[in-house]
């Protein structure tokens, strides 16, 4: 993450010392409002906004107005509504993030095509104050020369993926959100079609997958560190096939126990990182489900060790780092973050056992300044969904939830079974073909792809 905080506290003045009557016809307001830049090229740049309500007591609504310089335009936002008069800008909060309790704080996003930043602000109607006015510092990447288009690969289309703020960019600066899906355990996959280019074509063509994750498991029998030449073969075929098809693809240490096996995982990412890491195609995992283990001081000395070994070969593709208790405890992750770049961290779901708790952890990570990427999810029991039992009204109020914060995901599992989240029926091809295969979660999944 490269954040650039240039400017400016634009407090409200006057309104923790009873000076709300002023404003008496605004409802109590949040007090501060922060504007920055969080990407920069020649001629535009990524904004933020994060509002605090300094307030001792909750708010439910906020609004932030700003006039930008007329060479200057809005072209896209996010976590707002905005509605625009001339040169006017407003952005009014959304329904999830309305409710501050005091001291809290939420972000909205914005792209500019221009270098113009805003001339004057006000929250709740009621003038920003303190701080000069922001600008806009030398470009760091360059312009990009034409808009992304809109036909060709995922990979065609986005290229080199970095993290900007809390989310994902693509090589043109703009927010991407990839959708796509898991493997099974490759190691327990029933047939194998992870590893069917075929079939990987077929998604992509008619469910709209972006990207693929290749789950390695690393500790049953047959797993990696058992016939380690079988599983690594079967990442590189689905790597391989992934770049002949232009979607990206997740290299998963599938593992419940890495910190037990470190050496074995350095040696593994450093060295696909030296073969692999050139390419925009690829993101690594070097960590599915760490259990209820400490962050300091057995999950995070692993993950330094691990992005040391990748960032030696591979200096900017992003990894995605497991968190405690099956990669939930995001909001641990937050409070003490690896050092690097391009890092994001996992949150797994499972909406028969984790709802809007869970989500709360994802809201005080994101909060906190982290990118997310949701790297499993099912509309089942965190089990997988061994009852065969969907809960699709949670699902879409997770759906919703990862839509309105940019955060990427891939769905658990492509194979066949009777669990929930096995994507496919009995009988389906193993290149691909699936419109009449579609089991459990899948016909949910596939129309959240799409
Ligand atoms: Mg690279």
């Amino acid at each position: 993450m490269r954040t650039l905080r240039l400017v400016t506290t634009l407090a409200v003045a006057g309104l923790l010392a009873g000076g709300a009557a002023a404003v008496a016809a605004t409802p109590a307001s949040a007090a501060t409002a922060v504007f920055s830049v969080t990407n920069n090229w020649g001629n535009g740049y990524q904004g933020q906004v994060t509002v605090t309500n300094d307030t001792s007591a909750p708010i439910s609504s906020w609004r932030v107005e700003f006039d930008l310089p007329s060479s200057s335009t809005i072209t896209q936002s996010w976590n707002a509504q905005q509605t625009t008069s001339g040169s006017h800008y407003t952005f009014a909060n959304v329904s999830w993030n309305g409710n501050l309790a005091a001291g809290a704080s939420t972000s909205f996003g914005f792209l500019v095509n221009g270098t113009g930043t805003p001339l004057n602000c006000t929250v709740n109607g009621t003038g920003c104050a303190g701080g000069p006015p922001p600008t806009t510092p030398p470009p760091t990447t360059p312009p990009p020369t034409t808009p992304p288009p809109t036909t060709g690969t995922p990979v065609e289309r986005h290229g080199q993926l970095r993290v900007c703020g809390t989310t994902m960019c693509d090589k043109s600066g703009a927010r991407v959100q990839l959708r796509g899906i898991s493997s099974m355990w490759l190691n327990w996959e029933t047939a194998p079609y992870a590893e069917n280019l075929s079939a990987l074509r077929w998604m992509r063509d008619n469910w709209n997958l972006q990207v693929i994750r290749a789950a390695m498991g690393v500790e049953p029998a047959g797993a990696y560190l058992s016939d380690p030449a079988k599983a690594r073969a079967q990442v590189e075929t689905i790597i391989n096939n992934a770049v002949t098809a232009g979607v990206y693809v997740i290299v998963d240490w599938h593992a419940h126990e890495a910190q037990n096996n470190q050496s074995q995982a350095v040696a593994f990412f450093g060295d696909l990182a030296r073969r692999y890491g050139n390419l925009p195609n690829v993101i690594w995992e070097p960590y599915n489900e760490p259990l209820q283990v400490s962050w300091t001081t057995v999950i995070k000395p692993y993950h330094q060790a691990v992005v040391s070994a990748i960032r030696a070969a591979d200096p900017d593709n992003i990894i995605v780092l497991g968190t405690p208790t099956w990669s939930q405890d995001v909001d641990v992750a937050a409070a003490s973050p690896v050092t690097g770049t391009n890092l994001m961290y996992t949150l797994h779901f499972y909406s028969c056992t984790h709802g809007s708790s869970l989500r709360a952890k994802g809201d005080a990570a994101i909060r906190a300044g982290l990118a997310l990427f949701v790297t499993e999810w099912g509309a089942s029991n965190a089990d997988g969904g061994l009852d065969g039992r969907a809960c699709l009204p949670e699902a879409q109020s997770w759906i919703d939830w990862m839509k309105a914060n940019g955060i990427s995901w891939t769905a658990w599992k492509l194979d066949v079974g009777t669990d929930t989240t096995n994507l496919l029926s009995p009988g389906a091809p193993v290149t691909g073909g699936w419109t009449n295969y579609l089991h459990g979660h899948a016909p949910f999944v596939v129309a959240n792809m799409r």
